[in-house]
């Protein structure tokens, strides 16, 4: 196996290229570390490379690592499906909820993080492609979804997700990227209260520079970064 070091100073430098290539300053797009299934010990390898954001896509999985020693150096996004009766554990422990698609979770985040008395950030996931992807809300429900989102003091909506079907030839998930930005600066047209729409987190291990070309603040760095998964 490469070393985490090694793999994330090509990222980088892979991350800053396809930045400047947009005339994007490379300081605006972020790496996140998806680490499920990577054991908590080669997290805190990345961790000490100069990784500082991590994403988990199982509540179980995730809080296991959260509560083991030496997580609390690190910072936590949440990026899987999100059931709704898992929402108490994720309240007050991820600093960035990728995959709000209804208003039902969005409500009990609400509902969650008041209790807490705290503010959750949140991205809406959505479904650009229409087909494959099973979660996300319709780009025709987008705005809706927002707007009463908006009116919960509970969550800070910063921006939109999407995960585009897997294909072979990474170029095929340029026109998704396209949409999700596009469907954004609609959106900001809007003026929705109480949304900001500043992040775009789109883009993994195998299209995360077509990504950042297209707009991305998030990019989601998996395989890239740890090797591939087992399992
Ligand atoms: C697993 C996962 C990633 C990372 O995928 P890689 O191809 O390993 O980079 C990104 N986003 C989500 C939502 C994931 O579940």
């Amino acid at each position: 196996m490469t070393s985490v070091a090694d793999n994330l100073a090509v990222i980088r430098q892979r991350i800053r290229e396809a930045a400047l290539r947009a005339g994007r300053d490379p300081a605006s797009v972020h790496l996140l570390a998806v680490s499920k299934t990577v054991p908590m010990e080669r997290i805190l390898d990345a961790c000490r490379a100069g990784v500082n954001v991590f994403g988990e896509n199982k509540v179980q999985e995730a809080v296991g690592k959260l509560e083991s020693p030496g997580a609390a150096d690190c910072r936590w996004h949440f990026i899987g499906h999100l059931q709704k009766n898992k929402v108490k554990y994720v309240v007050g422990r991820f600093d960035l909820i990728h995959s709000v698609d209804s208003i039902e979770l969005a409500e009990k985040l609400n509902a969650e993080s008041e209790k807490q008395g705290m503010v959750t950030n949140a991205l809406i996931q959505v479904n650009v492609s229409g087909e494959a992807s099973k979660y996300g809300v319709d780009p025709d429900h987008l705005g809706d979804l927002l707007r009463r989102s908006g009116a919960l003091s509970g969550i800070a909506v910063k921006g939109l997700m999407t995960i585009p079907p897997y294909t072979p030839d990474a170029e095929e998930a340029r026109k998704h990227f396209v949409s999700l930005r596009t469907l954004r600066d609609r959106m900001c047209e809007k003026a929705i209260p109480g949304v900001t729409l500043t992040e775009l987190s789109m883009g993994m291990s195998h299209d995360f520079e077509i990504a950042i070309e297209e707009g991305a603040t998030w990019v989601r760095v998996g395989t890239a970064l740890f090797g591939e998964r087992a399992g």
